[in-house]
């Protein structure tokens, strides 16, 4: 019998009050059960709105130097515990050990940053305009955040939403995605015995429209921070707007990676292996469109199709793999879909078909897979897919190029292969995107810069850095007097035109 988990409301480890579960499996090898979590509703919301609400009122008093002493406690817990929460991300995730290792250190990096930021959360103090008096700001908590995340960075996301909204002295409910619960259990295991405060941290695992509906339509729960499909966001976005809540939105992507004559082909091309088909393309930030200049256009393809062939399928804890599985039948029959889709838009270079061998056949399993000839605006090169799908598009000069890499409604990153350092500069300038890389591929983001697109990838936040902080905390002014009289702003210091302030006269 596998074991049944619980979720984690006011401090204590608690059975969902539905009493009902879901199964963790891996994506891997479907005969594998991970375990049971909590299929929680809307009353296991309420609790952790209750419990949220006692712990701010402790936590926001704490000063922040103490809340990221705390999360630099975290820190060194993950570190310690690195590569076993790593492993039970790839079990339950599917990606590549090396990779969900690096997605448990950009959780320790964004916990190093968290704890220094606790000495800095910057306000402003300015020269006021009226003698005898100051004029500063400076940054407040909010309340209880409500934080739900996608399945694919299991540890890193949850860890860019939670750090920050805890620096900044607000307390958290956290609901992961139903394909990944166990990373965040592990997680919230870490912050507890850390020692986070209680309620300060709840956890209440369960479907989206259940949990995360509950969660976003709740009265108790003022900040919302969402990363997911842009479809899901369309729906939390709509609800945040009618309840005013403060709201960030992290969603989809169509990356392209674009490749000019006089670029490096070699670093190019290992390029758009790693970015295209590392996670099994579902990142956020994969490529998923290859912008390729006419005159290497064939070459390209060519070295790229053997490369891509021989790419090593499989368990992700396996040594030598390099592309897991999809997360769920359901994603793979999107793919799947998708492919159809391509057959009548492009040419079928490579893939297309689920990847059936020996060790593949219990696991969602799909090759990696090329369209070429693909026209900008068909729906492959449009739509975001979330597999191992690349379109390949030609292009004559760098003018169509940033043309067409900006011709969709997504604009999370891009990627400029080039030697010329003006395309460089055009590139960052001109690119309709949240990050643009040069000479990298279109994943590779630190956790100490903003993250974050533009356009329907996104409502104007990002996460990560210096900025995610502004997101979680509200900015406040603070004026005082010491002249002891009354001084009226813009009028007692500035009479009109042509009139000396009277202040002035009387001094
Ligand atoms: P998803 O939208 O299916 O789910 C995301 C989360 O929302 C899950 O926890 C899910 O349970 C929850 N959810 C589902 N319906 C909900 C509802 N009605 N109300 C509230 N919550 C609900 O996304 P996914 O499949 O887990 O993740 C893949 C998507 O996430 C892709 O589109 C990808 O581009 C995007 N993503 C974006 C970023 C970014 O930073 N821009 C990062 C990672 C992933």
């Amino acid at each position: 019998m596998a074991d049944k988990h619980k979720n984690f409301i006011g401090g204590e480890w608690v059975k969902p009050t539905t009493g009902e579960y879901f199964e963790n499996r891996n994506p891997a090898k479907q005969s594998d059960l991970i375990g049971l979590w909590p299929r929680s509703g809307r009353d296991d919301v309420d609790r952790a709105v209750e419990a949220a609400r006692r712990g701010y009122e402790t936590w926001r008093r704490t000063p922040a130097p103490e809340r990221g002493a705390l999360l630099k406690t975290v820190g060194d817990l993950l570190t310690a515990r690195k590569d076993e929460i790593a492993r039970a991300a790839t079990r339950e995730m599917g990606k590549t050990l090396q990779e969900t290792r690096g997605d448990v250190q950009e959780g320790i990096d964004t916990a190093y940053y968290a704890a220094t930021e606790g000495r800095r959360l910057f306000g402003h103090t300015v020269p006021s305009e009226l003698r005898d008096k100051w004029a500063m700001s400076f940054r407040r908590p909010i309340g209880v955040c409500g934080l739900i995340t996608p399945f694919n960075f299991p540890m890193a996301i949850p860890t860019w939403k939670m750090f920050p909204a805890l620096l900044c002295g607000n307390s958290v409910i956290i609901k992961p995605a139903e394909d990944v619960p166990h990373t965040v259990t592990l997680l919230v295991e870490i912050l507890e015995e850390a020692g986070i405060p209680r309620g300060v941290v709840n956890l209440v695992h369960g479907l989206g429209e259940e949990v995360g509906a509950a969660i976003v339509e709740h009265p108790g729960i003022p900040v919302i921070s969402f990363t997911g499909s842009t479809e899901t966001g369309r729906i939390v976005g709509r609800i945040c707007g009618e309840m005013h809540k403060r709201l960030s939105l992290e969603m989809g992507g169509k990356n392209a990676q674009i490749v000019m004559p006089d670029a490096d082909l070699d670093l190019a091309l290992e390029g758009v292996l790693w970015g295209a088909f590392g996670t099994t393309g579902q990142r956020c930030t994969a490529t998923s469109r290859l912008l390729l200049h006419e005159d290497i256009h064939d070459e390209f393809v060519d070295r790229l199709r053997k490369q891509a062939k021989g790419l090593k399928l499989g368990y992700g804890l396996d040594g030598d793999v390099e592309v897991g599985p999809l997360i769920n039948e359901a994603s793979r029959e999107k793919v799947e879909q998708y492919v159809e889709i391509g057959q009548g838009e492009g040419d079928l270079a490579l893939g297309g078909e689920r990847a059936t061998g020996r060790a593949l056949k219990d696991g969602f399993f799909f090759e990696p897979t090329i369209f070429t000839d693909v026209q900008p605006g068909s729906r492959i090169a449009t739509e975001e897919i979330f597999g191992p799908v690349l379109s390949v598009i030609r292009f004559g000069d760098v003018d169509e190029a940033f043309r067409i890499n900006n011709e969709v409604k997504y604009g999370l990153s891009s990627s400029v292969y080039t030697r010329d350092v003006n395309v460089s500069f055009r590139a960052l300038q001109e690119l309709d995107n949240g990050i643009t890389y040069v000479n990298a591929p279109t994943i590779g983001a630190e956790a100490h810069l903003p993250f974050g697109g533009v356009k329907q990838t996104g409502n104007g936040h990002r996460e990560g850095g210096w900025e995610v902080y502004e997101f979680y905390s509200e900015t406040k002014v603070g004026y005082l007097d010491y002249s002891g009289r009354l001084q009226r702003a813009q009028i007692d210091n500035y009479a009109g035109p042509g009139q000396e302030p009277e202040e002035a006269e009387r001094l």
